[in-house]
C-alpha cells in the first residue's frame, strides 16, 4: 500500500514493487492519477487497486486499511509517502501553510501508521513500513521551516517505531532523498518573496534532481535489507557532510546558498 502513489516517487515505487511481483494498492488524493497508475500496473500484468484518499483524514486511511485487509488479510509493505512542500520566508508563512504541511506530511504518516500497524501486528509473518522523509529531515534548510519540521518528525517517528515494532517482526525505514525531479515544486506553495525564483528552482530540480525511479530502487533495497535509514542525497550530499563536520559552518553555507538560489530574496 503506497500513499501519494499517483505521481513522482510514489508512482515509481508502485511500478518497482509491481515489477518485483507485489500486489499494489495505489492511494492518492487525486483519483484520476491513482487510476492512471493502476492502469499502467495492469498493463504490466500486475494486480493493483486504486483508492482516492486524503491522508490528512484519519477515516480515509481506516477505510483503505479495511478494504486491503478484507481483500488480502494482510499488508506486507506499507509506504507512507504522500507529501507536499512549501518555500517561503517565515514571516510570510501563514498558519494555514504550516497546517497544510504538517497535516499532510506528519499527520498523513501518523494516520497510515494508526490505521495499518495494529492490524500488521496481529498478522503472521514479517512486514515492513517505509516512511518517505527527506534530507530536509536531517538538515535544517532556510525558507523551509514547516517542511523541515515535518520531515524531522518523520525521521523521529520512524526511528521510534523501528525500535518498538522489531519484536513483532515489523521493520521500519525512513527514506531521505535529496532533490528529486517530480511534481512537488509545481504542486507546492510559495511565499510571495520567493515566488519569482520558482522557475529557476524547477530548472535546478530538472537538471540536478535524482530520478524517482532511482529513489524507488533505493526503497526496494531498504526494504530487502531492513535498513532503518536510507539516505539518497545526490547533489546535496556535501551539505549533509558539512553539517556533520561543522554545524556552524553549515549554517553560514546554507544561508549563502539559499541567498543565491532565491535570487537574493534571503538577504
Ligand atoms: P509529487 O508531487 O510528484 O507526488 C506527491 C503525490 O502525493 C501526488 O500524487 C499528490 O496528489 C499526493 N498527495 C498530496 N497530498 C496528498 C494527500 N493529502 N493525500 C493523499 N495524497 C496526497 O511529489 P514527490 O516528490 O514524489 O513526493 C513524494 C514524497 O517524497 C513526499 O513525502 C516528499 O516530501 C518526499 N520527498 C520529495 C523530494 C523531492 O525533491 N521531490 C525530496 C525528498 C523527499
Amino acid at each position: 500500500m503506497i500513499t501519494g502513489a499517483g505521481s513522482g516517487i510514489g508512482r515509481a515505487t508502485a511500478v518497482a514493487f509491481a515489477e518485483a511481483g507485489a500486489l499494489v494498492h495505489v492511494v492518492d488524493l487525486n483519483e484520476t492519477k491513482a487510476a492512471q497508475v493502476v492502469g499502467e500496473l495492469k498493463l504490466m500484468g500486475s494486480q493493483a487497486w486504486a483508492h482516492q484518499a486524503d491522508v490528512r483524514e484519519a477515516d480515509a486511511l481506516q477505510r483503505v486499511a479495511q478494504e486491503v485487509y478484507s481483500r488480502h488479510g494482510r499488508t506486507d509493505i506499507l509506504v507512507n509517502n504522500a507529501g507536499v512542500a512549501n518555500a517561503g520566508r517565515l514571516e510570510q508563512t501563514s498558519l494555514e501553510d504550516w497546517k497544510w504541511i504538517l497535516d499532510t506530511n506528519v499527520w498523513g504518516v501518523i494516520h497510515g501508521v494508526h490505521a495499518f500497524v495494529p492490524r500488521m501486528i496481529k498478522q503472521p509473518g514479517d512486514a515492513h513500513i517505509v516512511n518517505t522523509a527527506s534530507v530536509a529531515g536531517l538538515i535544517g534548510l532556510p525558507s523551509m521551516a514547516p517542511y523541515c519540521t515535518s520531515k524531522f518528525a518523520v525521521v523521529g517517528l520512524s526511528e521510534s517505531l523501528g525500535v518498538e515494532l522489531a519484536r513483532h517482526g515489523i521493520s521500519v525505514s525512513a527514506i531521505c532523498p535529496g532533490i528529486v525531479d517530480t511534481n512537488i515544486l509545481r504542486a507546492g506553495k510559495w511565499g510571495e518573496t520567493l515566488a519569482a525564483s520558482k522557475p529557476a528552482l524547477m530548472d535546478l530540480y530538472r537538471k540536478r534532481g535524482i530520478s524517482p525511479e532511482s529513489i524507488a530502487r533505493d526503497i526496494l533495497r531498504a526494504v530487502k535489507r531492513s535498513r532503518p535509514l536510507q539516505v539518497s542525497a545526490g547533489a546535496v550530499y556535501p551539505a549533509l557532510l558539512l553539517k556533520r563536520l561543522s554545524p556552524r559552518l553549515f549554517r553560514s553555507a546554507a544561508a549563502f546558498a539559499a541567498g543565491r538560489l532565491f535570487n537574493g530574496a534571503q538577504r
